[in-house]
């Protein structure tokens, strides 16, 4: 990857609509560039059956200090890593390998 994207939306494997009315990611979370077809990992949107969170943002979605997080379950640690976090601050996202 050429850098770090300062700033990225969010693809999910679920949803959900918050009590405002939102439509907020769920289940799995990976980053996502809007404009791009795939994540910040490599998975394709299509493949993954990702759903597109435009207008949500990466941060909002973190468990520790997102406001979107309620119902995120796991957060890619590859994504993660792309975005520059580090994947040891929340134990608990263990993400399984693909087969
Ligand atoms: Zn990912």
């Amino acid at each position: 990857m050429p850098r770090v994207p300062s700033r990225a939306s969010v693809a999910a494997t679920g949803t959900w609509v918050d009590p405002d009315g939102i439509r907020a990611p769920a289940g799995e979370v990976h980053a996502w560039l809007p404009g791009t077809n795939q994540t910040v990992c490599g998975l394709s949107l299509h493949r993954a059956r990702l759903r597109r969170f435009a207008h949500v943002d990466w941060r909002d979605v973190q468990p520790s200090t997102g406001r979107d997080a309620d119902e995120v379950q796991v957060v890619c640690p590859r994504c993660a890593a792309g975005m520059g976090h580090r994947r040891d601050s929340r134990p608990w996202t263990r993400h399984d390998p693909r087969p």
